[in-house]
């Protein structure tokens, strides 16, 4: 399929639209109309006052066109000529394929990674109505998914204003897994080759918590919360995940209320050992991710487990004492079903878990699900699945507490942490909605600096792969130096 774009900038946001309703189609970026294959026409002709802008197309056999003259006194919020016209063009792109295709994506035209943080900036500066009013008519969200992003704003923001301008969050890689899941792209390694890595990653990796505390203490910086995630942590030995955590301990100043999560993601990662170092690690919430109860979705995507091994694995941890665990479920996934899913959905509610994150399945480019071109879900299965989610978690009075879209999801939707009362995950929170600073280790992590007086965002990449990490160090270590000098001048900038 070409897109024309004529005369106009809107190229992403008219492709990204496109791929909603075509995710598997090829989409060529075009100036030019080909009549011989399907196509897509998007012009804008500027106006004394206004614009003239036209999509037409020609797609599965039909054909279609509207022109609509915009005018500049149309904007709403104080939006800009470009705005306005990007959205009045891509409102009428939607409005056409939704008749064409006659499926009705659930966000409308909104593209973004964080509706929610669109939501609560709306609503702080035009009110409650204005912005509810604004997602369901120009951006032509639906009712549910307006809902939903006006709970997730409301209950993130007093978590937010938590933060003050020294505070950080600590976030360790650990990019090791059992084995490959068919839909991850992460850059975690499973094979025997990587393994030989971890002893050197590992003492590598407690000189870099050594270092990222000696500057955040130098900055007077204090630490809101601690993250280990990969990866699979728990792929670690139950001594190396000790010598991890003692690490942080030793460095940081880690009370009895800082929030520590250590994802113990794959259930044939964990151990009654591995479970004892993580308590006397004082970590606070961890993570056992079932993903599907369903054992044949789960060889499907290259699991190597069972859903028994995952209840056996949530036993273990309650016998253990754990009284926070997050449980990740995907609605999407190859072979799955609504109705595999809404069992998979009751036996995770079976387990009582105190946070359940409900992801929508995306197409990573790297990942064998789509270099192998297996076949996932349908959309609609992925919105029926989510909306029942949403109907029994809110049932069960479990609040959604932060929300975020990736790149080429199915169906542009959505991933939701929801949570029961009083165990909203505040990393999670202060990591999407970027209130502070995160400083990362490990490799494949990214330090963002946040400025606390301005939007202002800086980041810091460690190096991708485990052997980089390990081969280029010292290289990495002068560059986390600039933390110093971050914190410096806006420092200065606030006082001068
Ligand atoms: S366990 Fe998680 S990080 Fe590891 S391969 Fe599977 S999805 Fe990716």
């Amino acid at each position: 399929m070409n897109l024309v774009i004529d005369n106009h900038t809107f190229q992403y946001e008219t492709e990204k639209l496109l791929r909603v309703f075509f995710p598997s189609t090829k989409i060529a970026v075009t100036d030019a109309r080909n009549d011989e294959a399907d196509y897509v026409l998007t012009s804008l002709s500027p106006l004394e006052d206004g614009a003239e802008i036209t999509v037409s197309f020609s797609l599965l056999g039909q054909t279609a066109a509207k022109t609509l003259t915009v005018s500049r006194e149309e904007a709403v919020f104080g939006e800009r000529d470009d705005d306005l016209y990007e959205r009045r063009m891509v409102q009428i792109l939607y409005d056409l394929l939704r008749e064409l295709t006659g499926y009705t994506p659930p966000w409308g035209i909104l593209t973004g990674v964080r509706p929610a943080k669109l939501m609560l900036v709306l609503s702080n500066r035009f009110g409650e109505e204005a912005a509810t009013t604004y997602f369901q008519t120009e951006l032509r969200v639906s009712k549910e998914k307006t809902a939903l992003a006006l709970s997730v704003a409301k209950t993130e923001t007093p978590i937010t204003l938590e933060s003050t301008p020294r505070s950080f969050s600590l976030y360790v890689s650990i990019p090791f897994c059992p084995s490959r899941c068919s839909y991850c792209s992460f850059v975690s390694h499973s094979n025997d080759q990587a393994k030989k890595l971890i002893p050197r990653y590992v003492a590598l990796l407690c000189r870099e918590l050594e270092e990222t505390a000696a500057l955040a203490k130098q900055r007077d910086l204090h630490l809101e919360s601690v993250y280990i995630g990969g990866g699979t942590p728990t792929a670690l030995s139950a001594q190396d995940l000790r010598t991890v955590t003692d690490a942080i301990r030793r460095n940081f100043d880690l009370t009895p209320e800082t929030e520590f999560t250590i994802e113990a993601g794959r259930p044939d990662s964990v151990s009654d050992e591995k479970f004892d170092v993580i308590r006397q690690a004082g970590a606070t919430r961890i993570s056992i991710n079932p993903q599907t109860f369903n054992d044949d979705v789960l060889r499907t995507i290259g699991r190597r487990h069972t859903s028994e091994q995952t209840k056996d694995a949530l036993k273990m941890a309650r016998r253990h004492g754990f009284d926070y665990i997050n449980m990740d479920l995907i609605a999407g996934l190859p072979s799955d079903t609504p109705a595999s899913f809404r069992h998979t959905l009751e036996t995770t509610l079976s387990f009582d878990p105190e946070n359940i994150t409900v992801h929508t399945l995306a197409h990573k480019r790297a990942s064998t699900l789509v270099t192998k071109q297996l076949e996932t879900g349908s959309v609609e299965a992925a919105g029926e699945m989510l909306s029942y989610a949403m109907r029994r978690l809110t049932e069960e009075g479990y609040v959604p507490y932060y929300m975020y879209r990736q790149s080429n999801c199915l169906g542009n939707l959505e991933n939701v942490g929801w949570a029961k009362k009083g165990y909203a995950c505040r990393y999670n929170i202060f990591m999407m909605e970027e209130t502070h600073t995160v400083l990362a280790v490990g490799a494949g992590a990214v330090t963002k600096l946040r400025s606390p007086f301005s939007v202002d965002l800086e980041r810091i990449y460690n190096h991708k792969y485990p052997y980089e990490y390990i081969d280029r160090f010292d290289e990495l270590i002068e560059r986390k130096r600039r933390i110093l000098t971050f914190y410096d001048e806006v420092f200065a900038q606030e006082g001068g």
